[in-house]
């Protein structure tokens, strides 16, 4: 399927949802219905590693872009299963969001299909190229309500030579004297007393940066950020307030905001509501596209 056949089934009426993989349960509002059910076109659609992009249908299977880059010593820096389209759509980061950025410094260009069902380009190839609003950033996290990506032009990343877990007994202060010290952590999990860190790196820079700050090797992860916690998202400096009474089996990313809880993060969709209630109002304004899903999540 081409960019123009899936426009056109979108159309210009309709109430239309879009699917990846299905991968993961979206929060959905009952009693909407739905006139026609689309999934993205897929495919590599070309691969420059000299220039670190990709260009891939949105239905294009994550495995299938970690299988092309991972032989080019590179990847995307997208996490989970399912499709490229799914997971800008979700716009969920990967615990080593400190060091490889937010999920939407991959997107680079995106070209969707709006609510008249018409094609639109956003973004560019290089950051330099893009003048205006970064309506590319913006589809990300929008769960589809914004607009079908159809297909996308992504950053590649080079494969780290080598990747280890450590951990540090740590208060705030020590914790925030860390991550200005070390060079340039993929990711820093902080519990209120202990400090779970990965480096990325050459192995004898990892070694020399253990020793220097009496790093003690972990196999791994402290916690499996795909299980059953839930995710809470806060400023970055409010961190200490959230983990002070939180209990040690909750981790924080420092530097990033995201707590890995026990507990449900009390509900924000009333103080983010009408930001995301105008948005759609201006990108769908007869809400035809993903309108059963809630948003935000
Ligand atoms: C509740 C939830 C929990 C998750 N938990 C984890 C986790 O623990 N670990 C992890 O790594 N990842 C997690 N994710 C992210 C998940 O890995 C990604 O959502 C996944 O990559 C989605 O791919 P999919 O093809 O299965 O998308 P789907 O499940 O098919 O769709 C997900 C959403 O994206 C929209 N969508 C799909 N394709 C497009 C498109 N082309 N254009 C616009 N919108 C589109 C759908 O309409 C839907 O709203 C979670 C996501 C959700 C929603």
């Amino acid at each position: 399927m081409d960019l123009t056949e899936f426009a056109e089934q979108v159309g210009p009426s309709g109430r239309v949802s879009v699917r990846g993989r299905s991968t993961r349960t979206v929060r959905r509002v009952d009693g909407v219905t739905i006139d026609r059910v689309v999934s993205a076109p897929s495919g590599i659609v070309e691969y420059h590693p000299d220039e670190m992009t990709i260009t891939c249908g949105a239905g294009t299977t994550l495995g299938e872009v970690r299988q092309i880059t991972a032989d080019r010593g590179q990847f995307v820096a997208l996490p989970g299963s399912g499709t490229v389209g799914g997971a800008l759509a979700v716009g969920r980061s990967g615990i080593d969001r400190l060091g490889v950025g937010p999920v939407r410094d991959t997107l680079l260009q995106a070209t969707f299909v709006n609510h008249c069902g018409q094609l639109v380009n956003v973004g560019g190839p290089t950051v330099k190229n893009v003048s205006g609003f970064d309506v590319a950033r913006l589809l990300v996290g929008s769960f589809g309500r914004l607009g079908f990506i159809a297909q996308v032009i992504l950053r590649t990343r080079p494969i780290p030579t080598a990747s280890s877990w450590f951990v540090v007994d740590a208060d705030w202060t020590r914790v925030t004297e860390l991550q200005s010290a070390l060079y340039r952590p993929a990711a820093l999990l902080w519990n209120g007393q202990r400090l779970a860190i990965r480096l990325d790196g050459h192995p004898d820079d990892i070694a020399a940066n253990a020793a220097r700050f009496g790093l003690t090797a972990l196999d791994g992860p402290p916690i499996d950020a795909d299980g059953t916690l839930y995710r809470w998202s806060v400023a970055p400096a409010d961190v200490p307030a959230v983990i002070g009474s939180a209990g040690q089996q909750v981790w924080a990313e420092v530097g990033v905001g995201i707590v890995h809880h026990v507990m449900p993060q009390p509900d924000r969709r009333a103080t983010l509501n009408h930001i995301e209630v105008r948005l759609v109002d201006e990108f769908d304004p007869q809400r035809r596209l993903n309108p059963d899903v809630v948003f935000p999540q």
